[in-house]
């Protein structure tokens, strides 16, 4: 398969629902050699999560990963109120998301199909993921957090939603202004000053 562009929004793969893997396709050559192809794609980006129409590909298939040299850039207390905690690569097929009811938690959330761009995003703290990974094993993943926001980001891309749908739209701005201005402060105080 080789390497295959993350696809811009814009292009309409990104605003259908991608098809079902089908049982007989898992465990499969094509589709394991998609799943090493997407797991590629996030890591040379790089990125925190990749969904197969990403990649162009009809398929609900999402692959994520966060490690320590992702999140250098945050101070420690930036973490820990991100929840941002570095977890082992995860492939989920067909995954269908439960969210846990919580109050909407605020964050900035960029998107590798909205290149260059970021904005608050309000999702829920909490999720539970059920699906298969890529040779049809079952997987259940409870999880809160940063993780738990990827999830939701990912899982999006499969019903052709992109964050850009749920952002607060005044805080989306360009990453060479939203970086050195908004970044660093306290999500309130960039509501605020935002008017958002
Ligand atoms: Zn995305």
């Amino acid at each position: 398969m080789g390497k295959l562009d993350i696809v811009q929004a814009g292009h309409p793969v990104l605003r259908a629902r991608a098809r079902e893997v089908t049982p007989e396709e898992l465990g499969d050559k094509p589709l394991l050699t998609l799943v090493r192809t997407m797991i590629e794609a996030m890591r040379r980006a790089p990125g925190v999560g990749l969904a197969a129409p990403q990649l162009g590909i009809d398929k609900r298939i999402i692959v994520l990963e966060d490690a320590e040299k992702l999140m250098l850039r945050l101070t420690p207390e930036e973490r820990v109120a991100r929840g941002r905690v570095p977890f082992p690569l995860k492939v989920i097929v067909n995954p269908v998301l439960e969210l846990v009811p919580s109050d909407d938690i605020v964050f900035f959330e960029g998107c590798l199909s909205v290149r260059g761009y970021s904005a608050l995003v309000p999702r829920v703290n909490e999720v539970v993921v059920r699906g298969t990974d890529e040779k049809g094993t079952p997987l259940e993943w409870r999880v809160s957090g940063w993780p738990a926001r990827i999830l939701q980001h990912e899982c999006d891309h499969l019903d052709g939603t992109l964050y850009i749908d749920r952002m607060l739209t005044r805080t989306f701005g360009h990453n060479d202004e939203v970086g050195p201005r908004w970044f660093d402060l306290p999500v309130a105080v960039v509501r605020e000053k935002l008017g958002a």
